[in-house]
Formats: structure tokens, C-alpha cells, sequence
């Protein structure tokens, strides 16, 4: 199995915001069963200065698939770990894929009014994505499992990948953003952001215990100085 880090652009620095990169990643399965978890920003705000997002040409997800030889078709699953628009700006690039996200989240994403739902709405939410609702912990494939980790939204999920060589490896999307929120006490809570400060503490004490119970690489989603250290596609975890 191999795990790919892929960059998809960056958050444009804004008021409290740094600039941090926007995540996704590819789990390429034994057996030929191609995993894209998140799917970053907009294919419209590649090169639009004006952006919240900055995204490359090259950056954009269907250019980095490119690059490890894969066309959107070749994606078999989509693993969404939350419905905010730096994450599902591209669903409706893959129509021919299962999207699995947890209900809480795609039911609350559905009802919400926020931007934060809205902004997205017809890429996350474009016709013919099949969405296949899941509750709780499960394990999606052999060595693949969905952590449950509500609190940044209300039905957040965070991915745990068990690599043959490279060892266990958390990918734990907004959940633990980055290596100053990993103190489930002291972290930061945004009103703005997350969704349920209490549970967001509680999700991130879960993953930090299980990371640490199965001596897993923690990998965060918007950390610019930690993704500066990791192996970013086309290199991988393997
Ligand atoms: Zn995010």
C-alpha cells in the first residue's frame, strides 16, 4: 500500500489565518483500489489572485493525479473527512466514484446556511455523487480505518493508514490541524471555524491517545512547517 501527501494549494494568509497548505492525500490499495481523501479547492480558483485559496495549474487535484498517472476515473473511493470548502471543492470532478463521508456531517452540511457549507455547495453537492453514509469508527478496507472525530465540524473524520514499512500513519484532517493543537487542554478553539469546542477537545484527546497507542506518524492537514518535513507526493509512504 502506498500513501501519497498531496498538495493542493495554499490558504492565502488572512487576518488570524497563516499561510498553510490545502491537504489531500491518495492511499493506493493493495488489490488496485484507488483511495483520494479530500479533494482540496474549486477547479474555477486555479490562478484566481483573488481567491481564498491560492492554487497552482500543477496544484490543482486533477494535475497532481496526473502526475502519478491517474485520470479522475481511476478514483474508486473518495473519503471526504469533512464537507468545508478547502476539502470538497472538487467532489463533482468525480461522479463515478463512492464518497464516504459520515452522516452527521453530510446531513448537517445539507441543512447548514453557513458559508461555510454554502460557498461549495454545487461542487460537494453536484448531481449524481453518490455519498455512502457511515456512523462512527469503521474500517473502510484491510489496513484502512475511519476514525470519527467530530467537534471541528459535526461530523469530521480522520483516516488511520497501516503502512508495511513506514508503520502506522494518522491522517487527522482539521480534527488536529496542526502540531500547536495536539494539547487536547490547552489547544486552540476557534468560534469561527469549529464547530463544538467541547467535542473538539475530546476528538483530539482520542487521536492523539490512538496515534500515540499505535506509535503512528501524525500527520496534520494545515501545518506549512510540518509538511515542509514529510514526504510530499510524488514521493511516498509505503
Ligand atoms: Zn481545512
Amino acid at each position: 500500500m502506498r500513501l501519497y501527501l498531496l498538495r493542493l494549494g495554499t490558504v492565502r494568509p488572512r487576518g488570524p489565518l497563516a499561510e498553510v497548505p490545502v491537504p489531500g492525500y491518495l492511499i493506493r490499495h493493495p488489490g488496485g483500489t484507488n483511495i483520494l481523501v479530500d479533494t482540496g479547492a474549486a477547479r474555477n480558483m486555479v490562478g484566481d489572485e483573488s481567491a481564498a485559496f491560492a492554487v497552482g495549474e500543477d496544484e490543482h487535484v486533477s494535475a497532481q493525479l496526473g502526475r502519478l498517472g491517474l485520470n479522475a476515473e481511476d478514483i474508486d473511493i473518495v473519503v471526504c473527512t469533512h464537507l468545508h470548502p478547502d476539502h470538497s471543492g472538487s467532489n463533482d470532478l468525480f461522479p463515478q466514484a463512492r464518497f464516504v463521508v459520515q452522516r452527521r456531517e453530510l446531513e448537517e452540511a445539507r441543512a447548514s446556511t453557513e458559508m461555510k457549507y454554502t460557498w461549495m455547495r454545487e461542487h460537494w453537492d453536484a448531481p449524481g455523487l453518490t455519498y455512502d453514509q457511515v456512523d462512527g469508527d469503521v474500517e473502510l478496507l484491510p489496513g484502512v480505518e475511519l476514525i470519527d472525530s467530530h467537534g471541528h465540524s459535526a461530523g469530521h473524520q480522520s483516516v488511520l493508514v497501516r503502512l508495511a514499512n513506514s508503520g502506522p500513519l494518522l491522517i487527522t484532517g482539521d480534527a488536529v490541524p496542526s502540531a500547536d493543537h495536539t494539547d487536547p487542554e490547552s489547544r486552540p478553539v476557534s468560534d469561527v471555524f469549529d464547530h463544538d469546542g467541547e467535542a473538539v477537545r475530546a476528538s483530539t484527546r482520542k487521536l492523539m491517545n490512538l496515534a500515540a497507542r499505535e506509535n503512528a506518524l501524525v500527520v496534520h492537514s494545515h501545518d506549512q512547517q510540518q509538511w515542509g518535513t514529510l514526504r510530499i507526493a510524488p514521493e511516498f509512504y509505503d
